[in-house]
């Protein structure tokens, strides 16, 4: 199959490489700045969308007026960043992996393993999808049962922590904060 890698991080001409944060901004195929491939801080800092706006237009949103009389908004209903983006479709993964079958039928296998295949080609971080795309190929997508994929599935994410500077979650307890909630009894 062709493979789809996007050009990686182009600069345009004029154009900052670095984010608020100290992180390289990332630019899509047509030089814009990628909204899901970059955090909110960073995105904000390279377009004309301030975080600093007037309360007239924070209306929609979650604002904190600062004493400079702007207001500093976090609206809730806006496109997401690199981390929401990321931390909903871990979400997402992860339930999968603890509502899939202890013994999935062919036909169950084969949407997992599709799905996965889809997902590695869609994801809307076109460079988180870049290495999510190479990670499952050095180390195949495990759709054999509940227990198989969930420990495939906790080592992928683990790959991308360590990739981030985060720590490695332990991969015995994927069940209690995805599946069955934590022994304390603290999501009872
Ligand atoms: C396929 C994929 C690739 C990504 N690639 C990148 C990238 O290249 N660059 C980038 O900046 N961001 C990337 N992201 C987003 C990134 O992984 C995080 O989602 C984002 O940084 C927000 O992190 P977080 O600290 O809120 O927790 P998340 O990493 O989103 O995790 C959410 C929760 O899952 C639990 N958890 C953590 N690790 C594991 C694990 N190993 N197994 C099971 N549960 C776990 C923890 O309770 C955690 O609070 C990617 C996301 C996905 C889905």
């Amino acid at each position: 199959m062709a493979e789809d890698k996007h050009e990686k991080n182009q600069v345009p001409t004029g154009m900052p490489t670095f984010g608020a944060s100290g992180r390289k901004i990332i630019y899509d195929e047509n030089g814009k700045p990628c909204r899901s491939c970059n955090t909110l801080l960073d995105f904000r800092s390279v377009t004309k969308n301030s975080s600093l706006v007037t309360p007239a237009k924070a209306a929609a949103g979650v604002a904190a007026t600062s004493a400079a009389g702007t207001t500093d908004i976090t609206a809730n209903d806006c496109p997401p960043d690199v981390e929401e983006l990321g931390r909903s479709t871990w979400t997402l993964l992860h339930s999968i992996a603890a509502t899939y079958p202890e013994n999935p039928t062919p036909e169950q296998k084969n949407y997992l393993k599709s799905f996965i295949t889809s997902f590695s080609h869609l994801y809307p971080c076109f460079y988180c999808a870049d290495d999510f795309r190479e990670n499952i190929r050095k180390d195949e997508v495990k759709v054999g049962n509940r227990d198989e994929f969930g420990q495939w599935l906790c080592d992928q994410h683990n790959i991308v922590n360590e990739k981030l500077g985060k720590p490695k979650f332990d991969c015995k307890l994927w069940k209690e904060r995805w599946k069955d909630g934590w022994k304390d009894g603290r999501c009872d």
